[in-house]
């Protein structure tokens, strides 16, 4: 039975996901490329807060510059600018019928705020899809790593190359590889992972909300077993 408010339905809101999806996972668990993939079959907002303290950073602006030397050292950023970031994000008029989070929530605390977000702003579900990976997987995922400066396209020049090097298959433009994926940060951030957002797991798993998803198969196939679950969460609203 739906549970969506009364008040969505006298808004006139169109029935979408009508909710927030988590993807939570360590870094290289392939979150950027399905949150991508999600987005697009359910027409919703991909919402990367790594995505968008880069921004920041590129557009040099307070937040980016209290971000960028601890992104540089593969830390966290602090908890209040990032629910700043998030908050002001789902307000706008695209986040409507449900939104998807790549990145976000990393911390309990972040987590915990976020149902406050949530309840503010009318959205009564969330799902949160637990990506699973060998560990030894990702450090080769992450150093190989290259995203289209234009479109945020993933690719990997060890298991899925460009057709030609350094160029997008989908819209021509540079492949450009993140100052954080290299070894050194690559440790920092997967260390902050393991103290900082692991324990979301159990946090999630105690509300009953978390699925768990095989992460180590091929992208395809990741895709198809996260889009049978969402199918089955929007089948049930
Ligand atoms: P990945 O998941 O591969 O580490 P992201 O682009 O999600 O890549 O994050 C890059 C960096 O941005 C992180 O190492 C961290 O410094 C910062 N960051 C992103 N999201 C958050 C968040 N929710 N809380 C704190 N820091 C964040």
């Amino acid at each position: 039975m739906a549970a969506v408010t009364a008040d969505r339905n006298l808004a006139g809101r169109k029935p979408g996901l009508e909710r927030a999806v988590i993807l939570l996972g360590p870094p290289g668990a392939g979150k950027g490329t399905q949150a991508q993939r999600i987005a697009q079959r359910y027409r919703l907002p991909h919402l990367s807060t790594g995505d968008m303290l880069r921004d920041h950073i590129q557009r040099d602006t307070d937040r980016g510059r209290r971000a960028k030397p601890l992104m540089e050292r593969g830390e966290l950023v602090p908890d209040e600018i990032v629910l700043s970031m998030v908050e002001e994000r789902i307000s706008q008029p695209d986040c409507d019928n449900g939104f998807v989070f790549d990145g976000f929530p990393r911390t309990l605390a972040q987590a915990e705020d976020l149902e406050q977000i949530c309840r503010r702003h009318n959205f009564d579900y969330t799902i949160v899809l637990h990506m699973v990976v060998d560990p030894d997987l990702l450090m080769r995922r992450l150093t190989g790593r290259r995203i289209c400066r234009a479109g945020g396209h993933i690719y990997n020049i060890f298991d899925r190359p460009a057709k030609v090097d350094g160029i997008c298959d989908l819209d021509g433009s540079e492949l450009i590889h993140r100052p954080d994926d290299t070894e050194p940060v690559i440790r920092g951030r997967l260390s902050a992972y393991e103290t900082q957002t692991r324990p979301l797991v159990d946090y999630y798993k105690g509300q009953g909300l978390l699925i768990e998803v095989d992460a180590m198969a091929d992208a395809d196939a990741v895709t198809a077993s996260i889009g049978k679950t969402l199918d089955k969460a929007e089948a049930r609203q």
